[in-house]
């Protein structure tokens, strides 16, 4: 090993904001000054900016992903004896959401790009399925052209998971735009991130987004008038105005991470067991993650950290397998392709602000683990 080594976290949120922690602490100040902490003006342009981001008619900032989720649910009525199809090898908040509100989580196995099969989704549509929840995992979009043919078949609404992907694309439309709602996260590692939890729903049902503002708001309708049980599920001000900062830089980092991704195609490819994520005519990805298989995926994260390379797993145990999901009565062997990915998969470092020198790094130290033990 080399005596003097590069170290390359998988993530660097303190080098993401060194250069914009002048504008972000102005952006504080002046929420500060003003005191309108819950609901003020900066949500409401965060909103703004982001459904003309998307695509949508209107955006409602939320506390975090898993609670866009929740309310999605929430306000299309989905709950009790209903059932909601998704994909196993997604983060459990996907399923955890549907689970919470008295409904059953389905799951369809997933193909090679790590999004559902829509062959498999169609198979496990039963007179109980209310909604699609496709994930855009890794931030690649799902399938949505066949999805939307499928749901609209079935009269099922389609809620899209999308907090890997903002800026993902099929044929020029975002995620986002193409379900009944779309459902952000914005945690701080996200790739639109806060400085804490925080989350956003887009949709284009103006009378879907009225009633989203006042499901977040404990279902107030006024001030005084409750029109229903509702949560506190609010976008804070200062995190609105930390988000609208970075919006600013959102296209350029995306395609920062699409750069790193082009050059670990270029420098990867063609290495003997290991497969790489790969691009679809179409498709816009925007690489929240860079995550590459090879049956020996243990061997190689040691290999990688050992050089100073960090890397992780999203996610090790599909969803399906966790004890939380016990009750649901699914067994090892149900879904197969996801399966062996979670014990092949391995995220890459991608972050927008790693340096040339270090993503050469990266790629240098996965040849030699291919090269030297194949
Ligand atoms: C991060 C994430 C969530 C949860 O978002 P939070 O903001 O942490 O609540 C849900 N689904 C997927 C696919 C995620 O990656």
């Amino acid at each position: 090993m080399a005596v003097t080594q590069l170290k390359v976290p998988y993530v660097d949120l303190a080098r993401q904001h060194a250069p914009l922690k002048g504008d972000l602490l102005a952006a504080a100040g002046r929420v500060i000054d003003r005191g309108n902490f819950i609901l003020g003006a900066e949500v409401a342009e965060f909103e703004r900016r982001f459904a003309d981001l998307c695509g949508t008619a209107d955006a409602v900032g939320v506390s975090s992903g898993g609670e866009a989720l929740a309310l999605s649910l929430k306000v299309l009525g989905i709950g009790n004896g209903d059932e909601v199809i998704s994909a196993p090898n997604s983060f459990v908040g996907s399923a955890s959401s549907i689970a919470l509100t008295g409904a059953k989580p389905v799951f369809a196995d997933v193909d090679d790009s790590f999004n559902l099969d829509p062959a498999k989704v169609e198979a496990a549509i039963t007179p109980r399925t209310k909604a699609l929840m496709p994930i855009h995992l890794t931030g690649r979009p799902a399938d949505m052209e066949r999805l939307t043919e499928i749901a609209g078949r079935f009269h099922l609404y389609i809620i899209e998971d999308a907090a890997q992907a903002v800026l993902a694309a099929r044929g020029g439309k975002r995620v986002g735009a193409w379900g009944t709602t779309g459902c952000f996260s914005l945690h701080p590692l996200k790739t639109l991130n806060a400085l804490g939890d925080a989350g956003v729903i887009t949709t284009d049902d103006q009378d879907l987004a009225d009633r989203l503002r006042v499901l977040r708001n404990f279902g107030l309708r006024t001030r005084d008038e409750c029109a229903e049980w509702s949560t506190n599920s609010r976008l804070d001000t200062l995190q609105a105005a930390m988000l609208l900062v970075k919006l600013d830089r959102l296209e350029a980092w995306t395609e920062r991470r699409r750069a790193n991704a082009a050059y670990y195609f270029e420098k990867l490819s063609g290495l003997p067991g290991l497969k790489l994520p790969f691009d679809r005519p179409g498709e816009y990805q925007v690489h929240h993650t860079f995550v590459i298989r090879s049956q020996r995926r243990d061997e190689l994260k040691a290999f990688l950290a050992a050089r100073g390379v960090g890397s992780s797993i999203h996610y090790p145990i599909p969803i399906h397998l966790q004890p939380a999901a016990k009750s649901l009565g699914y067994k090892r062997g149900d879904f197969p392709v996801a399966e062996r990915q979670a014990a092949e998969i391995l995220s890459l470092p991608i972050h927008h602000d790693l340096e040339q020198h270090e993503l050469a790094y990266v790629a240098q130290c996965v040849t030699e683990f291919f090269e030297q033990t194949s």
